[in-house]
């Protein structure tokens, strides 16, 4: 949520009795005011010193030193001049968010000034800062002692310190006292006295539960309220986002669609991550043309929020489209094109991107290289992956993440360099994770690598005992090069140890509606029709002389069960209801939360090619987009 919503200014300024101050665009101009002002004696007018002040303090060219150096000049200053000295320091870094504290001490020590209800916000949002809670709480007894302990808008910032802090036992009392109260039967009762409908306090409130994780309380806040605003619904679905639930996020938006409230700036930027992580691309487009038709301005950052949906949701020409209309770009909207293109593997317009992105003078950040180092994986360019890597750390001087070295081992390991490899993840400066030593184990099973490969999986075993990649790994390894024995001993060992898969799950959108599909799904209302869609597919598919691998069907393992009759993978059910769901030609749009195995892929590509239809799966990996029997990642994946 953002905090402007409680902030309000100081007080009505008298700036227009002193235009040459408005005028002034930067602090040079200031000085010189200010020095023809001493001259002039003009200084005196507490007025002028105070928009001296104002101006040193709150504007964009502001000089907190020199605002310091006008404060202590002052002979008397009130309770206006203490309270733009405070707010400027709380709105800065931990140092200063100090010394705003050290400020209001002297105002309450200064027998001449009162503190208003001006003061208290700047003075809570200082403590909230790296949440000094004693200083909050002498700060609530203050605000008792001063008779403010009623006021509406400092209540609200008061509640909010002690969210900020997490503490939000003290922030729930507070709200129940000064919002509601319950009734005899436990039922709740608004308090019509006091502040009925106090948005602000609850959105603070919901706020709060939602930093903590806390969707239960925060979705029970949020639907007792008695009036929500567009920063209660925003809450919720920024929330519901970034605690990756974003099934909820959608769904929170579209009971937002229906209501009275409308989406504003920040709803989109909070709602396209969940649209962009779920593949949604109907409903993503609604939101660009929401924005389009309302006005809302596409900046960098609605931009690139945009930008990564479009190329997550599998539509990197719209993408594009999208980056070529944004007016200043900034680092993220060039790492958001970037990814995309990477994601696609698209890496010469990745590195087209990237030296475009040069010549503006943009400097590239940490994330922009696993974009450029990503593609270059993608498409198996290893000399300039090693040329990007080596740029990165010793030209620009990026202290490289374990993300990086994760792209140059996929990179290295893929293009057979396994020995290299090894010995970069060796020689990291940091513990390597699970995800790259799993990059290496798939680079030794795709070269046969199996002694390696057995060294590596032995690793990671120990790493992460409880998880099935490992197994999985080393199992595959083994089945590609005819060990079934090996193959037997993975199996009993995962079974002893009692590691499942990860369930494989799938989605496709229509009309903007997200339907999810597990593995042997019929939960679906059109259950039936996609029983029968299923068998016609199975049986086209025998037709057309396709036969599913029979090789040791029964112990070879992928990430997934084997498909059988009676169990169809996850993308397949997605599939079948997209075809009876959309006329004739539509493209399929598919996210699959694991990759995509072997048997899946090559009946897609037929399936591509009997019905005409293009397909386009987005599985853990990579984009793989299916068209009349062919599909882009030219069964590399
Ligand atoms: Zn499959
Ligand atoms: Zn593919």
């Amino acid at each position: 949520m953002n905090s402007s919503t409680i902030y309000k200014p100081t007080s009505q300024h008298p700036s227009s009795l002193f235009p040459q101050i408005t005028k002034c665009k930067n602090m040079r101009h200031l000085t010189q005011v200010h020095a023809h002002f001493i001259k002039t004696s003009q200084i005196h007018d507490p007025l002028a010193a105070a928009e001296i002040l104002r101006f040193c303090s709150l504007s964009d060219f502001r000089d907190l030193d020199y605002a310091c150096k006008v404060f202590n000049q002052i002979r008397e200053p009130n309770c206006f001049s203490y309270n733009t000295l405070i707010r400027a320091f709380s709105e800065g870094n931990d140092d200063e968010a100090l010394r705003a504290l050290l400020l209001f001490h002297q105002l309450v020590f200064d027998r001449f000034v009162l503190p208003n209800k001006y003061t208290f916000p700047s003075v809570l949002k200082a403590c909230a800062k790296r949440g000094r809670l004693l200083e909050g709480k002498q700060v609530h007894g203050l605000i008792v002692k001063f008779g403010f302990a009623y006021d509406e808008f400092v209540v609200s910032n008061l509640v909010r310190m002690y969210v900020m802090c997490g503490e939000m036992d003290d922030a729930h009392l507070l709200f129940y006292e000064n919002v509601v109260e319950f009734g005899n039967g436990g039922k709740l009762l608004r308090d019509k006295r006091r502040r009925e409908g106090n948005v602000v306090l609850w959105n603070v409130m919901i706020d709060g539960y939602v930093r903590i994780g806390n969707f239960t309380s925060s979705r029970d806040l949020f639907d007792k309220m008695p009036q929500r605003s567009v920063v209660s619904w925003n809450a919720m679905i920024s929330g519901y986002a970034q605690h990756g639930k974003f099934m909820e996020a959608i769904e929170m938006f579209h009971e937002m669609q229906i209501g009275d409230v409308h989406p504003n700036y920040v709803t989109l930027v909070s709602v396209l991550p969940a649209i962009a992580r779920l593949g949604a691309l109907e409903l993503g487009k609604w939101v660009h043309l929401y924005a389009e038709k309302n006005e809302i301005e596409i900046d960098d950052v609605l931009g690139s929020a945009l930008i990564d949906m479009y190329s997550k949701c599998g539509s990197i020409e719209k993408a594009v489209q999208v980056f070529e209309t944004i007016p200043k770009l900034n680092t993220i909207t060039w790492s958001a094109m970037i990814g995309g293109f990477a994601m696609h593997g698209q890496a010469k317009d990745a590195l087209d991107c990237f030296a475009r992105m040069e010549k503006t003078g943009v400097k590239p950040s940490d994330v922009v290289y696993i974009g450029i180092l990503s593609a270059c994986s993608h498409a198996g360019l290893v000399e300039e992956g090693r040329f990007f890597f080596n740029h990165m750390v010793n030209v620009v001087g990026i202290e490289p993440r374990i993300e990086h070295y994760g792209c140059m081992v996929d990179l290295l390991g893929r293009a057979g360099l396994l020995e290299e490899a090894e010995e970069l993840i060796l020689n990291m400066p940091f513990q390597p994770d699970d995800v790259i030593w799993k990059a290496l184990l798939g680079a030794c099973k795709m070269h046969g690598n199996i002694e390696m490969g057995k060294r590596v999986a032995k690793v990671l075993m120990d790493l992460a005992p409880n998880d099935s990649g490992a197994y999985v790994g080393l199992s595959n390894m083994y089945a590609s090069s005819g060990n079934w024995e090996g193959v037997a001993e993975v199996r009993l060992k995962m079974k002893e140890m009692d590691i499942r898969k990860d369930p494989g799950c799938s989605w496709i959108e229509l009309d903007g509606v997200i339907h999810e599909f597990l593995v042997e799904d019929d939960s679906h209302p059109k259950g039936k029709e996609i029983r029968l869609m299923l068998e016609e597919i199975s049986e086209k598919l025998k037709l057309s002389g396709y036969r599913p691998k029979t090789t040791p069907v029964l112990l070879n393992m992928e990430e997934e069960q084997k498909e059988s009759t009676l169990h169809f993978h996850s993308e397949k059910i997605a599939i079948a209801f997209g075809l009876i769901s959309t006329s004739p030609g539509a493209t399929l749009r598919i996210v699959k939360n694991l990759r995509m195995c072997e048997d899946c892929h090559s009946s897609i590509k037929l399936i591509s090619k009997i019905y005409k239809r293009g397909i386009i799966v987005r599985d853990r990996k990579r984009f793989h987009h299916f068209e009349n029997g062919w599909c882009s990642c030219m069964d590399y994946w």
